[in-house]
């Protein structure tokens, strides 16, 4: 049987980009990546980790902006991190929010991660989930992923270094 992979889950708002511009990120111009995430990206992939971002986005539910919208943004984001030699697996979001209808994909819900862990094969046990909610916390520790709490965008190179889980920066 052909061995499972292994992969670094992260959270978008507050992990990867700073929030503190917009509640809802939306705009080409609001995207903003917070320090240290290239640099931390790099180092997941040169360990072999894939790199799969997992994302509440309540405001198409709310109307606040749509897949559309989401998608050129995804993409636009993608094409950052190419140009700096760095390629996700894939990004899964939740276009739901809890006010208007319920679903099982936004966190602390599991589906968009069993989704992952289905598609690339993944094993939960050699893997990590880093995000700045609890919600990303919860949902990764339901299916035995290790939970990484950063501090929202703030410097996530650093944010990783002082957890017990620097060794994945070494
Ligand atoms: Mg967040
Ligand atoms: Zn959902």
């Amino acid at each position: 049987m052909k061995e499972l992979n292994k992969a670094i889950f992260l959270d978008r708002d507050g992990v990867i980009n700073d929030n503190s511009i917009a509640y809802y990120i939306h705009h080409l111009e609001d995207f903003k990546l917070n320090d240290g995430v290239l640099e931390t990206l790099r180092c997941f992939l040169n360990k072999g980790y894939l790199l799969i971002v997992i994302t509440n986005q309540g405001g198409i539910a709310k109307k606040q902006y749509t897949i559309l919208n989401v998608n050129e943004l995804h993409t636009y984001f993608k094409n950052i991190l190419e140009e700096n030699g760095i390629y996700l697996s894939a990004i899964y979001y939740c276009p739901h929010h809890p006010e208007i209808s319920k679903c099982l994909c936004r966190k602390p819900g599991t589906l968009l991660f069993e989704k992952a862990i289905a598609n690339f094969g993944i094993d939960p046990l050699k893997s990590y989930m880093i995000g700045d909610s609890e919600h990303d916390i919860i949902a990764a520790e339901k299916l035995n992923i290790k939970g990484i709490k950063v501090k929202s965008n703030a410097n996530l190179f650093e944010e990783i270094k002082k957890t017990a889980f620097s060794y994945l920066l070494e």
